[in-house]
């Protein structure tokens, strides 16, 4: 390792080098970076007017919410962190360190909302809309697809395995599930998802009635835990129906991520909920743990996913922009960072990515789970799981090598592409 830090030290010694010989550390005069919104399921224009419309006409019905404990281990004991910019409280439990709103924020809240407000409920359908939209769809399918490719040789004979997927939005899951030859069902408490998820056929239950009936090989919780007012209540109802030998596997996001830790009420991810319970459980490796074990689990595997963008984090460290507060004002561009620091940032963005994951401060955790009884079971997929993850970060390291472009290699690329082009071509001519 020794010899690894001090080829770092000298690469960084070599930029500085090239800073100071030339005028690269100078601000960019009068060229802007915009930030990177991270919104995936709502566009920035609605995101705007939801918050705003939330903050003037609905978020004094926080006051009225009943108090709940610590999501994570129960705890009743907190600290105050922040508010968020949708006004709710953010707490850290003094027992586990869980980020959390110590109140129960459910799905009836945003009903009366939106009898108050039906201009709300009007820009809550418009962003319905956009999830229903077809690249959106293919995005949602994609990605979860890819969990259930990773999770497909651990449910040992899955042929038309029963899987679960709680918290299911518009049923995206249960349509991966079923190109998989799965059997897919969901759970959900928003009523419009519900009613669209059950146009498309889409066996969809409402989370207030009972939940489908089990076994189940594999329940999974893709980013929907953290918007969950009684996540230990459900995990645990869930291990009722989940096969001896079945899987939980979830996604979050990380408060460990440095946006997070960084930004605080500033981070747009950051939210009580405008128009659906948002993220009042923020949970981190060892919460998560604990939550598991609490529960009836053992954590089997823990892995993060996506990376912080250096750049947006950086322009807010340095107080070019202020996150979630500008974005809301439509301030989507910080000014001043320099050229030397953009190229940075931008250069070392994969690099850190690796080394966030590796440290698991990914934004995205996910996370594999059996009952507790069950671990010994699992013991060898998960060692093949965990190298056939080495060899693809090593890989991926690999390629991000950055090569000479010798003229040779270049002529290369050009022919690659060339052919590549000429045989797409090719197949779409019509038969002679
Ligand atoms: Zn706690």
């Amino acid at each position: 390792m020794f010899e690894s830090y001090h080829r770092l030290l000298e690469a960084l010694l070599a930029v500085a080098r090239d800073l100071v010989s030339s005028d690269g550390g100078e601000p960019a005069g009068d060229s802007a970076t915009t930030l990177t919104t991270p919104f995936s399921n709502i566009s920035e224009a609605n995101w705007v007017a939801a918050v705003q419309l939330w903050n003037a006409h609905g978020r004094s019905l926080i006051a009225a919410l009943e108090p709940r404990p610590c999501p994570a281990c129960g705890g009743e004991r907190h600290r105050d962190l922040f508010e968020s910019y949708d006004g709710y409280r953010y707490v850290e439990c003094e027992d586990c360190g869980c980020w959390y709103v110590p109140l129960r924020v459910e799905a009836a809240l945003f009903e009366e909302f939106f009898t108050r407000c039906p201009e709300a409920r009007a820009v809550a359908e418009k962003s319905f809309e956009g999830r229903e939209a077809d690249d959106y769809q293919d995005g949602s399918l994609e990605r979860i697809g890819a969990y259930l490719d990773l999770l497909l040789p651990l449910l040992h004979g899955a042929g038309r395995a029963r899987v679960l997927d709680v918290g299911c939005g518009l049923g995206h899951s249960l349509v991966a599930a079923a190109e998989r030859g799965l059997v897919g069902f969901g759970t959900e408490s928003s009523k419009d998802c519900i009613r669209i998820a059950r146009e498309r056929g889409l066996e969809v239950f409402d989370a207030a009635d009972p939940p489908p009936a089990g076994p189940f090989r594999l329940i999974t919780f893709w980013e929907s835990l953290e918007h969950m007012s009684e996540p230990y209540e459900i995990l645990a109802e869930c291990r009722e129906r989940l096969e001896p030998e079945g899987l939980v596997a979830l996604t979050v996001p990380n408060v460990l991520s440095p946006a997070i830790l960084l930004q605080r009420a500033d981070c747009p991810v950051v939210h009580g909920g405008y128009d659906t319970p948002g993220h009042t459980n923020l949970f981190g490796p060892e919460t998560l743990r604990r939550l598991l074990e609490r529960s009836g689990y053992a954590l089997l595997d823990l892995d993060g996913q996506y990376g912080a963008s250096l750049t947006d984090l950086f322009a807010y460290g340095a107080g070019l922009h202020r996150g979630a507060h500008d974005l809301l004002l439509g301030r989507r561009e910080a000014r001043g960072l320099s050229e030397a620091t953009i190229g940075l940032m931008r250069w070392t963005g994969p690099a850190f990515s690796i080394l966030e994951r590796i440290a698991h401060l990914s934004p995205i955790l996910v996370v594999i789970a059996c009952r507790k009884e069950a671990a010994d079971a699992f013991r060898a997929d998960i060692e093949r799981l965990r190298n056939a993850r080495r060899e693809r970060l090593l890989a991926e390291i690999d390629s991000l090598v950055p090569k000479p472009q010798t003229p040779a290699r270049i002529r290369e690329a050009i022919e690659r592409r060339r052919d590549r082009f000429f045989r797409i071509f090719r197949r779409r001519e019509p038969e002679p």
